[in-house]
C-alpha cells in the first residue's frame, strides 16, 4: 500500500505511457468514443481536473463493455489493478479491502484502462480523511421542474452559502441537475460538515416548501428540487469535475463560471466532444480561485439556521 500525496495546485501536463489494451472498444457507442478517445479526453482536462480528483479516495462507476453493458459502482480496489492506480487504507476500516487512489494522469489513464467511465471522490482527502475540505450541495430536479427553477435553486444555495461566509462554485452534474460546491479548510469534522448541509436544504424545504424538499422519502414528489446534503457524509462520494458520465450524450460534469448559469447551458450541454475546445478558449479556468478562497467552517456554524 502505498501513500497518496495530496498536490495544492494543478501539475504541469505529462506524456501518457499507460498502455490501453484494446484502444478501439466503443465506450459510448452512439457517440463513437472509444477507450483511447476517452484517454485523449482526460490528457486534455487534466490539469484542470487533477486537483479535485489527486490524493482522494475513488468510487468509480465501471463499465467494462460500455455504457450499454453492465455497471457495477465500486469502492474498493481489486485484483489485477492497474499499476498506476494507488491502494489506500480507510483508518477507520483497517482490516478491510483498500480503497483506491490516484496521484497523477498515469493513474487516470489506469481508470480508463480498467473502463472507470465515472470518478466519484470523497470530500476528504487521504491526508486528512476525517475534515472534509469542500461542501457538495447536490441538486436533484424531480419530474416536472423547469431548468429556470434549478437555476434559481443554485443560486439560493450560492447566497446562503455566501451568507455563511463561504465561498459557492457551480458545475453541470452531467445528468440532470446541478451541484453548488464550496471549497473549505479542513478544519471541523464530518458530522460539523453534514449538520452544516443538512441546516441549509432544511432551511430551503422549510422556507419554500412548494419549490424544495431535503429528504429522500419526500424526493419524487412531482414539481420539488430535492436538495440533497448527504454527499457531505464520511464515505459519501459525488462525481468530480470533468469527470464522464456513463449516460447516453458521453456527458462529463462541467465547471461553470456564476454568469455562464441559465438557459444555454443545460445539465448536460458539456460533452466529452466540446469541452476540450470550452477549455481551450477560455481565458481561464472557471474554478481558477477554488482552493484560494478555501475558508474553514466554524464548529458553532454547524448548527447556525
Ligand atoms: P444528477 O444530476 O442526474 O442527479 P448526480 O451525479 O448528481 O447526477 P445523484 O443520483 O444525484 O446523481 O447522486 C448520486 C451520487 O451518489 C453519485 O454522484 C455517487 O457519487 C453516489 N453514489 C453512491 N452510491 C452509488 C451507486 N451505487 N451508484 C451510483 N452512484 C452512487
Ligand atoms: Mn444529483
Ligand atoms: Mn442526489
Amino acid at each position: 500500500v502505498r501513500e497518496a500525496q495530496p498536490v495544492a495546485k494543478a501539475p504541469p501536463p505529462q506524456r501518457r505511457t499507460v498502455k490501453l489494451t484494446h484502444p478501439d472498444r466503443l465506450y459510448w457507442p452512439e457517440e463513437g468514443v472509444t477507450k483511447e478517445g476517452l484517454a485523449d479526453y482526460y490528457s486534455d482536462v487534466w490539469r484542470h481536473m487533477a486537483p479535485m480528483v489527486v490524493g482522494r479516495p475513488l468510487a468509480l462507476l465501471r463499465c467494462p463493455n460500455g455504457i450499454d453493458g453492465e455497471k457495477f459502482f465500486q469502492k474498493h480496489a481489486w485484483k489485477g489493478l492497474n499499476q498506476n492506480i494507488v491502494l489506500i487504507k480507510d483508518p477507520k476500516d483497517a482490516g478491510g479491502a483498500p480503497l483506491i487512489s490516484i496521484n497523477d494522469l498515469d493513474g487516470m489513464l489506469g481508470l480508463v484502462q480498467s473502463a472507470a467511465l465515472e470518478i466519484h471522490p470523497w470530500g476528504s482527502t487521504a491526508a486528512d480523511w476525517e475534515h472534509p475540505d469542500i461542501i457538495v450541495m447536490d441538486l436533484d430536479p424531480g419530474d416536472g421542474v423547469s431548468w429556470q427553477a434549478v437555476t434559481e435553486a443554485a443560486q439560493e444555495v450560492r447566497q446562503r452559502l455566501v451568507d455563511k461566509g463561504l465561498a459557492a462554485f457551480l458545475k453541470t452534474s452531467g445528468g440532470k441537475g446541478l451541484h453548488v460546491v464550496a471549497p473549505l479548510k479542513p478544519k471541523v469534522g464530518w458530522p460539523e460538515v453534514k449538520a452544516f448541509t443538512k441546516a441549509i436544504a432544511d432551511a430551503m424545504a422549510s422556507d419554500d416548501p412548494d419549490r424544495y424538499v431535503s429528504t429522500i422519502s419526500k424526493s419524487k414528489r412531482h414539481g420539488k428540487i430535492l436538495v440533497d446534503y448527504l454527499r457531505n457524509q464520511r464515505g459519501a462520494t459525488a462525481v468530480a469535475c470533468y469527470s464522464t458520465r456513463a449516460r447516453p450524450g458521453a456527458s462529463v460534469s462541467a465547471p461553470l463560471s456564476w454568469d455562464e448559469l441559465g438557459a444555454e447551458v443545460g445539465p448536460a450541454h458539456f460533452t466529452v466532444e466540446n469541452m476540450p475546445r470550452r477549455l481551450e478558449a477560455l481565458a481561464s479556468d472557471p474554478w481558477e480561485d477554488f482552493r484560494a478562497a478555501a475558508v474553514p467552517l466554524a464548529a458553532k456554524r454547524g448548527k447556525a439556521s
